[in-house]
């Protein structure tokens, strides 16, 4: 059958449909659905053959950009194709281009995997293809997502009254927290931003550690609030507690102080019941960037590393990192609504009025979004509470796991306390380092990111996924030592 246009005769008339009569009585045309079914399951079948090699296939990319392109074919196609061989041909053009970020020995950046359930839960949102916008027009996925949040704030022990936006990733997700942030500040100092702008505007002071993620510094330029003022780290790539009670004191007026719940190199957590208070005395929004790293607030075992983060304003993290839901998911909590809605709110009269509570598009940058929450929803509503306390526990444990194996080896140190996910590991010198990591990636087993921490080259490893066990971190070991320079 040639389903390349889209036809709304029934396709298969020996397959009678059921269709819904609306209130008039007028029967809805039969649904085109032999038009999905034939490219869907082709879909599936490419997406099962990509799941069944991608826990045991090298892990990086085998193709380059200009490779991929010429096998997709570099011309716009004078005519279309037949949507089964579109489905083929790119799975096929763009599969050797891909890295197998799913597998148990990718520890590459701060990605994670995909959790089954997770998946399957993305491909209902594509499916149903809601607009996410507004509460009364598609209560189904508000309602997931609504307790996606809900679900979200009793694990990480956050503020139940906290409202909570969907939004692509920890950038966006800082972006929303500190937009709340200079709507309250600014406020606070008697400004209107909305109606004002920034010109003019009393001066912001931006406060974050010297470590902060250059998410923070995108949201900070996006917000018009310039470049942080840095207050030094400690050995840990934490926010000194001397430093920050200096840089508050250095000047007064509307002040955002940016912590960090995870630091990407060493995964260290600022001190945030110290620097709550600090901030808390000079009337400062607090912003916590935990974007892999506040999912440590939903493991007992943890919890000591999150503690006063509570106390803050507003958290950034992501879904799509330690909870392992497909890209993409962030979320965005923020202890004042108000503030959120006064910041995203929008009132026209094409969009219809909430009948309680804020709409999801007045508590995002986006007004028309796919329905993220809802692998988020799945997810939790999969693992349960003490599946996610295991999920990360496990992180955790195999990260220590791999520090130590790792130290076992010649030559490697591990030059962070491995609290929580991250482990930094670096030969005698620099040169080793980048040489060990180049050779890694080369044999493919493993990979880990080559990154600089404290003026040293070092690999990065990141653990991040759900399928990583005993046995992975066991061959990743292994795949290390024999990467080893020879003696
Ligand atoms: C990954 C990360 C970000 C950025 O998150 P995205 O999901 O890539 O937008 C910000 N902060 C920290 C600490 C991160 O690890």
């Amino acid at each position: 059958m040639d389903t390349s246009q889209p036809s709304h005769a029934p396709s298969d008339p020996d397959t009678p449909m059921d269709p819904v009569p609306l209130s008039g009585g007028t029967q809805t045309a039969p649904a085109p659905t032999a038009d999905y079914d034939a490219v869907l399951d082709t879909a599936a079948g490419v997406a099962r053959r990509w799941l069944d090699g991608v826990f045991s296939r090298p892990i990086p990319a085998t193709h380059d950009i200009d490779q991929v392109k010429a096998a997709i074919g570099r011309e716009l196609p004078p005519h279309g194709l037949e949507a089964e061989s579109v489905i083929e041909q790119l799975a096929a053009a763009v599969e050797p281009g891909l890295m197998a970020s799913q597998s148990g020995r990718f520890f590459g950046w701060v990605m994670g995997g995909t959790y089954p359930v997770a998946l399957a839960a993305d491909w209902l949102v594509s499916a149903w293809d809601q607009n996410a916008g507004m509460r009364d027009a598609t209560p189904g996925v508000i309602a997931a997502e609504e307790l996606a949040g809900e679900w979200l704030l009793q694990l990480l022990g956050l503020p139940g009254s906290s409202d909570v936006g969907f939004v692509t990733g920890a950038t966006a997700a800082n972006f929303v927290g500190l937009a709340a942030g200079r709507q309250h500040v600014l406020e606070q100092a008697g400004w209107d931003v909305n109606r004002d702008g920034l010109s003019g505007a009393p001066r912001i002071r931006l406060i974050a550690g010297a470590e902060r993620h250059g998410a923070v510094d995108l949201a900070a330029r996006y917000l018009g609030l310039g470049e942080a003022t840095l207050v030094p780290a400690d050995a840990h790539g934490r926010i000194s507690i001397a430093g920050l009670a200096r840089a508050l004191g250095e000047g007064s007026g509307p002040t955002i102080v940016c912590l960090q719940a995870g630091n990407i190199h060493s995964g260290a957590f600022d001190d945030f019941a110290a620097a709550s208070a600090l901030c808390r005395a000079a009337c400062a929004w607090q912003h916590v960037d935990g974007a892999f790293g506040l999912w440590a607030g939903a493991a007992p075992g943890l919890r000591h590393l999150t503690a006063g983060y509570e106390l803050a304003d507003s958290w950034a993290t992501d879904a799509h990192k330690t909870l392992n839901v497909p890209y993409d998911c962030g979320v965005a909590i923020v202890a004042r609504p108000t503030a959120l809605h006064t910041a995203f709110g929008v009132h026209a009269s094409y969009l219809l009025a909430p009948a309680a509570g804020a709409d999801p598009f007045e508590k995002v940058p986006e007004m028309s979004r796919r329905a993220r929450g809802v692998p988020l929803l799945a997810t939790l509503r999969w693992l349960g509470r003490d599946g996610v306390e295991e999920l990360v526990t496990g992180l955790a444990q195999n990260a220590s796991r791999l520090a130590e194996e790792l130290a076992a080896l010649p030559g490697v140190s591990i030059l962070n306390d491995v609290v929580f996910t991250q482990v930094c590991m670096a030969m005698p010198d620099d040169e080793a380092t980048t040489a060990l990591g180049e050779r890694l990636l080369a044999e493919g087993r493993v990979l880990a990111s080559p990154s600089h921490w404290h003026d040293r080259a070092v690999l990065r490893f990141s653990v991040s996924n759900w399928a990583t066990d005993a046995d992975e971190v066991r061959t990743t070991v292994d795949a290390v030592r024999a990467a080893l320079p020879p003696r």
